[in-house]
């Protein structure tokens, strides 16, 4: 656990689903205070500039949550295409043993070695096992349901939690982005993930249970800040699957800025089929549907994520 600064007392606590309907948001939303409370301790990191580090990946994002089907994968896949876009070469990482992100751009019989013989094999880099996707720029290291022995073949290994970062740190700045893309549970290959991370991106389904669970990811964000890796930066909180025509989607995006304030992009991921769709192409959103709105808001997201990496960047 983590200090409380001065004038902030926690209320550690899980939001709980009680009472009669109709459901009430001042429940849900119970740990606000204390969702706030932990992002009031990022406040003081987010207004020192950091040097750049000429010789390591310009940011290296985790897109992270341990709740299954908010759209980690669709923004991992998406924001590593626009980045890739933008002229520099991505790297787009599956660390989720589901391979969804390895499987909206490659094909299953493509895959030989992934991220498990990288991760776990010492001979194993992750060059070795990186393939293009069909976006110029955007390179994969690919997933393979193999990837869920991973914790059980590294219990024990003292250095367990950082065998990601090391094999990172062996590209050296081949890859000016890295993407993550992390599996729905706080295990030890999202630990990975993060220790290996310069920043944080956390996708929030906009739905009644949007927040449950949060105080679980920020716990465990704190605990890898305060050893592993004290220069992890939560990046922001962007709502996905958001349909702005219910009054049910509109309250729970304010509830998720209230608590989250300026941590919560301006970008809002829309309910689009079209997103759905892409994967089954092997197709980013921007060569799928180009004039979509799944493409419009995932640029503008990329566009909102290197403007806060440069805010922060020397
Ligand atoms: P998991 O925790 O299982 O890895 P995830 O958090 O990676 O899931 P996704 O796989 O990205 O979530 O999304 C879950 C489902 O929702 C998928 O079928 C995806 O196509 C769909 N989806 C994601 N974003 C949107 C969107 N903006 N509009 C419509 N459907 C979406
Ligand atoms: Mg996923």
């Amino acid at each position: 656990m983590f200090a409380a600064p001065a004038g902030v007392s926690l209320i550690v606590g899980r939001p709980t689903i009680r009472g009669p309907s109709p459901p009430c948001f001042s429940e849900v939303f119970c740990t606000a205070f204390d969702l706030a409370a932990r992002l009031y301790l990022e406040w003081p990191h987010s207004l020192r500039r950091e040097p750049r580090n000429p010789t390591a990946p310009y940011m290296i994002v985790s897109i992270a949550n341990q709740k299954g089907g908010v759209g980690k994968t669709t923004t991992a896949v998406n924001l590593a295409a626009a980045l890739a876009m933008r002229g520099r070469k991505t790297l787009l990482i599956d660390l989720d043993p589901q391979a969804n992100s390895t499987i909206s751009f490659l094909e299953h019989g493509a895959v030989g070695r992934s991220t498990y013989e990288a991760i776990a094999d010492a001979t194993c880099s992750l060059a070795d096992i990186i393939l293009p996707a069909t976006t110029p720029n955007l390179f994969i290291a690919p997933a393979r349901i193999g990837l869920a022995k991973l914790e059980a073949r590294l219990v024990g290994e003292l250095d367990a939690h950082f065998k990601l970062k090391d094999k990172i740190t062996q590209l050296g700045s081949e890859y000016a982005h890295i993407v993550i893309d992390c599996p729905p549970a706080l295990g030890l290959l999202t630990v990975n993930a993060l220790v290996a991370s310069t920043h944080l991106l956390i996708p929030i389904q906009s739905s009644y249970f949007a927040l449950e669970g949060t105080d679980d990811l920020l716990e465990t964000i704190e605990k890898v800040r305060q050893r592993p890796n004290p220069a992890l930066r939560i990046l922001g909180v962007v709502i996905t699957m958001h349909d702005k025509r219910t009054a049910l989607a509109r309250d729970i995006r304010e509830q998720i800025q209230k608590v989250f304030g300026g941590k919560v992009f301006r970008t809002v991921i829309a309910k689009s089929v079209r997103l759905e769709e892409s994967p089954a192409y092997k197709e980013s959103i921007f060569t799928f549907a180009p004039g979509s709105s799944g493409a419009t808001d995932y640029y503008s997201l990329c566009e909102e994520v290197i403007e806060r990496v440069e805010a922060r960047t020397a």
